[in-house]
């Protein structure tokens, strides 16, 4: 644990307000409204933040639209979209630093942690600015009759909705492949965590993206979320967060028929094998659900762990999250931060509540001594959980781990499989075959073997069952963001039958 006792720190230059960036523009909301937006340390109101609503969301879809239809970027030559969202990348690593310390700040993720996200965000926008430059469409050949090819174009504007966790890297896992591929955007970011996102404006300026193809309006999801997705000029709507929002987006795009991919919640299973490498196994399971202070949607938050291997495995477990280090989040020794915001927290502690009357806690339970104030959470250790207990079952979000012993490779299955979401899996295993069948019976959108969340960005990602609709990432990012039109061209005589030939008389 770093010294409770020390101040919260504060970085430089706070601004104390934000406001919505529309058709190149820093603007207020059209009634003036505001709201406020608390640092998770101290709990105190830090910042106060344009709160959007329909009229100001109606006015950032009218700027993206006519950058779509009247503006240069959805016809550039991919080649100069691409040079472009490289320089983003560029002033994106160049301010990693900046960028991380209000990450930080604004969430209580800790400072190295917020640094490498602020990384993977450059990352995200070189990826796409490469992939739409190599970028083949299929033509299909019908030998003397037709040639028909795909044309890909971008759709128009894409409403960007995204949550608190890690908010700017998510931000560019939508902004990077939308504009790559020449929509134009109206992001709305959380309302917990507003900061980092204001920093989109001054960056995409910089690096040359015309006035309107970027927009961001910042307000509650209910009102300036709720308009978004309800806008009839809006097409598509990218949408990350909880299952039970994704259900109420996806009601409510329905009569508007749009393009949906919905990134959902998880309460991912990590299975342990009696053969596996332990000592890897418990590093990369403690590392799965205490970084990022465990609001990551692919935590391994239920750990199944093998009969012959359960006691071992929970007593080192337990020893190791008693030793993760639970601190300020700007301090570099930190591991797991303060949660992002008073009602989470609640939210956290209520569960390890329940908890308490479902399993046996072996570590952690509530606050860590020595922080009386501020949205921390020890990392805390459940075990002997059964499959029907509510920390089983449910996303916590938070420092919290479920961990229950199976005998049977079968019975680790329907474990892992008894739950309504189906985000990622992580297997631990040296037995080839059995990895192998069970990545592929496993409920989960993404599976990985004997490893942490190590993404590679050219792979799907998403969920299946609760955990979400479509999938993003690599070339699925590219098919969300496009229309592939087929245009048929036909060679030498046209094959159909002619109607209304004949004369009257024959008939
Ligand atoms: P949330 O659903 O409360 O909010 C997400 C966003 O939706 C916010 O911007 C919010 O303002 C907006 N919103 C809320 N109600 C809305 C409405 N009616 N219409 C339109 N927009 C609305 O989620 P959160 O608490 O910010 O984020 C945590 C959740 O996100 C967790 O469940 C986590 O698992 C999930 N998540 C999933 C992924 C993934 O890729 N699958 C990634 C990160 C987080």
């Amino acid at each position: 644990m770093t010294d409770p006792t020390s101040t919260g720190h504060r970085p430089a230059d706070l601004p104390e307000r934000i406001q919505h960036y529309i058709d190149g523009e820093l603007v207020d909301s059209v009634d003036g409204a505001t709201f406020e937006v608390l640092d998770p340390v101290s709990n105190e109101t830090y910042l106060s933040a344009a709160a959007g609503k329909q009229a100001d969301v109606d006015r950032a879809v009218a700027a993206a639209r006519r950058a779509f239809t009247e503006g240069p970027w959805p016809g550039m030559l991919p080649r100069d979209r691409s040079r472009i969202l490289h320089r983003v990348a560029d002033i994106v690593e160049s301010r990693d630093a900046r960028l991380a310390e209000l990450e930080s700040f604004d969430s209580g993720l800790p400072i190295t942690q917020a640094l490498g996200q602020a990384r993977r965000a450059a990352e995200n926008f070189r990826f796409f600015a490469d992939l739409v430059v190599a970028q083949a469409d299929d033509t299909y050949k019908v030998p003397g009759r037709q040639v028909n090819y795909v044309n890909r174009k971008p759709i128009g504007v894409a409403g960007l909705i995204t949550p608190w966790n890690t908010p700017f890297m998510l931000e560019s896992w939508k902004l990077g492949p939308a504009l790559a591929t020449g929509n134009t955007v109206v992001l709305k970011p959380a309302e917990f965590t507003p900061l980092s996102a204001s920093l989109w404006a001054g960056i995409f300026e910089e690096a040359g993206v015309p006035p309107g193809v970027f927009n961001l309006v910042n307000g509650l999801g209910e009102e300036a979320g709720d308009a978004l997705v309800k806008h009839p000029d809006v097409p598509l709507i990218s949408f990350t967060g909880e299952s039970r929002t994704g259900q109420l987006i996806f009601a409510n795009a329905a009569p508007h028929l749009k393009g949906l991919s919905m990134e959902l919640g998880g309460k991912s299973p990590a299975v342990v094998f009696a053969d596996a490498d332990l000592d890897a196994a418990i590093d990369a399971t403690i590392f799965g659900v205490f970084s990022l202070n465990g609001e990551r949607c692919t935590a391994g938050s239920r750990i199944l762990v093998q009969r012959e291997v359960y006691d071992e495995f929970v007593e080192r477990y337990a020893a190791q999250a008693r030793r993760v280090v639970v601190g300020h989040p700007h301090d570099e020794r930190t591991e797991v931060g303060a949660l992002v915001h008073p009602e989470h927290f609640d939210k956290v502690m209520s569960y390890i509540e329940i908890g308490r009357g479902e399993a046996r806690l072996v570590a952690g339970g509530g606050r860590p001594e020595g922080f009386e104030s501020g949205n921390f959470v020890a990392p805390t250790v459940f075990v002997d959980v059964p499959r029907d207990a509510r920390i089983f079952q449910e996303e916590i979000f938070g420092p919290v781990v479920a961990i229950t012993p199976f005998d049977t490779e079968e019975e680790a299955l329907e474990l892992a499989n008894g739950v309504r979401y189906g985000l990622a899996a992580y297997i631990w295993t040296n037995d080839l075959r059995r990895a192998h069948t069970f990545a592929q019976s496993v409920e989960a959108g993404m599976v990985w073997l004997n490893s942490n969340n190590v993404r590679d960005l050219r792979t799907p990602f998403g969920g299946v069952k609760a955990s979400g609709l479509g999938h993003e990432g690599g070339y699925r990012s590219i098919d969300f963001y496009t229309d592939q039109q087929a245009v048929h061209i036909t060679l030498g005589g046209a094959h159909h039958p002619t109607f209304g030939k004949r004369d009257a008389a024959d008939r």
